[in-house]
């Protein structure tokens, strides 16, 4: 685990990553991995003197699979509260008949592996867009960020620079478009992308590729290209 900012720590779980958020009274863990990634998850906390029971809330970006296998796990071991977007409740709770949409796309191809390990458990608080959430670091606030997930969430903490954002884009070799395959709205995403380049974070901490410090011109490079994407998706040349 890597500190990054001055309340907000890095998990790198290999397949994905994960982070902490360090207030004076809660340790928020946001996104939790593949389920095998759970001993990591508990040596890293153990590594800064962290028990379970000292997580008071897990944070849900988006309901993928590589960034959600361990929560309700984690959520029982820490009695942490579980925090996601209303949009991405139909594939966290356990649905008890036949497929749901969104579930429907991800049993497509790879998909369907990754559905078989898609995890399902109780979530306590239905967060929105803009939502402030003070009581756990003052200045830390969600911003919607959809298209690669409808309900994806980032986390931004305006004093401290830094936003998690998910899969809005991944950096990779420099900042990429999210994994299209895993992306059913290509037009909301490139919004997205731009959303974050507007928010010009200091830090932006994704759930793939190291966290990039001082984003900004490899933010600007690629809001550039959205832009020409979205001019071209809203007026198509005629042939
Ligand atoms: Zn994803
Ligand atoms: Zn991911």
């Amino acid at each position: 685990m890597r500190q990054i900012a001055q309340s907000l720590y890095w998990l790198d779980l290999g397949i994905a990553n994960a982070y902490l958020i360090l207030g004076k009274n809660a340790a928020v863990l946001v996104d939790a991995g593949i389920q095998r990634s759970l001993p990591t998850i508990e040596r890293s906390l153990r590594r800064a003197k962290l028990a379970w029971t000292d997580l008071t809330h897990i944070f849900i970006t988006h309901a993928h699979p590589d960034h959600v296998g361990n929560f309700p796990e984690i959520a029982r071991r820490s009695g942490a509260e579980v925090w996601a977007h209303r949009l991405e409740l139909p594939v966290l709770r356990p649905a008890p008949k036949g497929l749901r949409a969104a579930d429907r796309w991800l049993a497509d191809g790879v998909g369907m592996l990754m559905r078989e390990t898609q995890a399902t458990g109780k979530v306590e608080r239905v967060l929105e867009a803009d939502a402030h959430l003070s009581h756990i670091l003052p200045d830390l606030r969600t911003v919607h960020l959809p298209g690669h997930a409808p309900g994806q969430l980032g986390f931004y903490h305006k004093g401290e620079g830094w936003l998690i954002g998910g899969d809005v884009m991944m950096n990779l070799a420099g900042l990429t478009f999210p994994m299209a395959a895993f992306t059913p709205d290509p037009t909301e995403a490139w919004r997205s992308i731009l959303r974050v380049a507007t928010i010009q974070p200091k830090i932006l901490a994704l759930g793939h590729g190291n966290p990039l410090h001082n984003p900004e011109e490899a933010l600007h490079r690629i809001a550039r290209r959205a832009g020409r994407i979205l001019e071209r998706m809203e007026h198509p040349p005629y042939r």
